[in-house]
């Protein structure tokens, strides 16, 4: 039995020997085709499990691939858009805070924005009507912080 296993094993890795295999986009793909099921459970819509078959035969078939500089090229896509995706979420605008940081350095700041050249500008909160100057053109403005 251990014998048929191992021969399995060997038979595998034989047949994946240069091919893709699985990559950070497989895996994506694999939790897509998940939250496809699952939503497909609730909403029961023929869309749903059409696009669950698609992601399940693109993932099998980038799985298998043998064209790997295309499977890896699309694999940096993704992880481009990834990170893309992850930055609109999680950091706002490059200022490399996290998430929770940045909850808190909502509530602590307001940010305006400078009505003529339209520099931002943060100001502490809860000071009231304040008169605000833009340090890149100097306008002045009132807001309420
Ligand atoms: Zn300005």
């Amino acid at each position: 039995m251990r014998d048929f296993f191992s021969r399995l094993r060997y038979k595998t890795s034989v047949f994946m020997r240069g091919r893709c295999g699985g990559d950070q986009f497989s895996r994506f793909l694999s939790f897509a085709l998940i939250v496809l099921i699952v939503l497909n459970l609730f909403l029961r819509r023929r869309i749903l499990g059409l696009l669950a078959w698609a992601v399940l035969i693109y993932m099998y078939f980038r799985i298998f691939s043998k064209n790997i500089p295309r499977r890896y090229a699309e694999n940096q896509k993704y992880l481009q858009v990834r990170a893309r995706v992850l930055g609109l979420f999680g950091r706002s605008g490059g200022s490399g805070r996290s998430f929770k940081e940045e909850a808190e350095y909502r509530k602590a700041y307001k940010i305006f924005k400078c009505p003529s050249c339209g520099q931002k500008i943060r100001i502490p909160r809860g000071k009231g009507q304040i008169m605000i100057s833009c340090p890149k053109c100097r306008t002045e403005f009132e807001k309420r912080s």
